[in-house]
């Protein structure tokens, strides 16, 4: 970080200075109201700062020095799967025979193209124990919604029009309640019970002839699996509802375990997180959407399908589909880069992928309990929620020691979420980092619970080394300042 001090591109600006060398004009030069006309003239000078090449190229990498990503360090943000993104699926996803087509070329000159999507539809039904599978979803949130209006088009084909309420735990991923909303259902809130778990005398209690559909992820957002999964689904399931999986992180049961076989009707994947297509930038992203074969007519349109002369192509031919959620074949570099992660990996590396997530999480629960409180005592799947609670008697809050883990290089876990817990840090660690990276992140936050107590306000007021101290994430967020403004 030794180009943190330099200064803005705006100041380092000299007047007539350039970043481009041209040769001298050798032809008339033709006046700017001929070339582009009158009307299209700006009437005021642009400001833009006038620099040389070098000052430019040293600005824009100083910038990107700033970004912080999985190839820079530890990113045990909960709940988002930051793991590492193998290279080779880069390599795959550049191939020129899958960049150098368009969507809008005839099927039988892009076979290649269609057939790995028709094939990773079929992984993700293996995976997922699903029966048939849509691509299209460009997010996670995406497939929510997608998976909701097919659950209200199923419940509509059978003229079942009182179904107007989708069940979300305490604990739910926001989007849950959003997708509920925006697919027009109204989200109702079913309880979790002192074990972190669905209480089932609440789901009893919430579940009626208006539920459409409940939404759980399994393990849950607290990284806490839901033993009694199949009592659930019956419950739902005899009140006239569909299940929903929630499978934005399906790091800790690939090959050891499938909603389908949990009971669940539908599931949508985030192949960004668990089948490493790089995120947190804002997308690309690829939300698959897998259900049973009870809603397989309702998918978006087109499926990819085979047809029996062994060829690929487009299947339109669904009269009740919900009809189109994205252009031409979703996301298809994701889905390229997810299709080369299952393929390198295979089914026994998938199963392993969930062995170490999980055992990765239990180790730094196990070394971190002593330190914070750790409001739920079982096992835990891919993450766990510790509380800061203890700190705060001490005036330190988790945001507090989220900050102080920017001194140290990390990109904090995921801080008073699920809301259930006081003063949540929800930490996934994944299962591509290594001892010795778990190791130091557990040391550094073992030392900040120190200072808690010995030296509050080296806390309270970090981070220390970072370009930015602390914003007002509200006012960052509501009123950016995407321009330079001289001061
Ligand atoms: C990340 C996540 C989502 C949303 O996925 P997006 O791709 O960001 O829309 C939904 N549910 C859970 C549990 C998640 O972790």
């Amino acid at each position: 970080m030794d180009n943190q001090n330099q200064p803005l591109i705006f100041e380092r600006s000299r007047e007539g200075r350039v970043a481009f060398s041209l040769p001298e004009l050798d032809v008339p030069e033709k006046p700017l109201t001929e070339l582009v006309g009158e009307a299209y003239l700006r009437q005021d000078e642009p400001h833009f700062p006038e620099v040389s090449e070098l000052e430019l190229i040293r600005h824009y990498t100083a910038l990107s020095r700033r970004n912080f990503g999985v190839d820079n360090g530890f990113y045990p943000l909960g709940s988002c799967t930051m793991k590492y993104n193998p290279k080779v699926n880069e390599q795959v996803a550049r191939l020129d025979g899958l960049t150098k087509i368009h969507p809008y070329q005839d099927e039988q000159t892009v076979q290649g193209a269609l057939e790995l999507l028709y094939r990773l539809q079929e992984n993700l039904q293996e995976i997922t124990g699903m029966d048939a599978v849509t691509l299209q979803p460009a997010a996670g949130a995406h497939g929510e919604w997608t998976g909701l209006m097919i659950i209200r088009a199923y419940h509509e084909s059978r003229a079942d029009f009182k179904r107007t309420k989708v069940i979300v735990p305490d604990t739910a991923h926001g989007t849950n309640p959003a997708s509920a909303a925006v697919a027009g259902f109204e989200a109702v809130t079913v309880k979790s019970n002192e074990n972190g778990l669905v209480d089932l005398d609440d789901l009893r209690r919430v579940a009626d002839e208006t539920t459409a559909a409940l939404m759980l992820t399994n393990p849950n957002t607290l990284g806490l699996f839901e033993t009694q999964i199949q009592d659930i689904a019956e419950i739902i399931h005899e009140a006239g509802g569909k299940v929903y999986y929630d499978g934005a992180n399906m790091n800790a049961i690939m090959g050891v375990t499938r909603p389908g076989d949990m009971g669940y009707d539908v599931v949508h994947l985030n192949l960004h997180k668990t089948f490493t297509g790089p995120h947190g930038g804002g997308g690309p992203g690829s939300g698959p959407v897998g259900v049973k074969a009870d809603l397989a007519s309702f998918l978006p349109k087109p499926l990819i399908m085979k047809r029996e002369n062994g060829s690929f192509g487009l299947d339109f031919d669904r009269p009740q589909s919900i009809g189109r959620v994205k252009a031409f074949y979703g996301n298809f570099g994701i889905n390229v880069r997810a299709y080369a992660y299952i393929r390198t990996m295979g089914g026994k590396g998938l199963f392993q992928v969930s062995k170490d997530a999980v055992l990765n999480a239990n180790y730094m629960l196990k070394r971190l309990s002593g330190y914070f409180e750790t409001p739920f005592k079982q096992l835990c799947k891919h993450e766990f929620v510790l509380s800061g609670s203890r700190q705060k008697k001490l005036g330190v809050r988790t945001l507090d020691m989220a900050k102080r883990l920017l001194d140290f290089g990390y990109y904090p876990p995921t801080i008073y979420f699920p809301l259930l817990v006081d003063e949540a840090l929800m930490i996934e660690p994944t299962e591509t980092e290594s001892k010795e990276t778990l190791d130091a992140f557990i040391d550094h936050l073992i030392e900040i619970a120190k200072e808690a107590e010995s030296a509050p306000e080296k806390v309270q007021e970090a981070p220390h080394q970072t370009v930015i101290g602390r914003l007002d994430e509200t006012r960052a967020a509501r009123h950016p300042v995407l321009r330079y403004v001289k001061e």
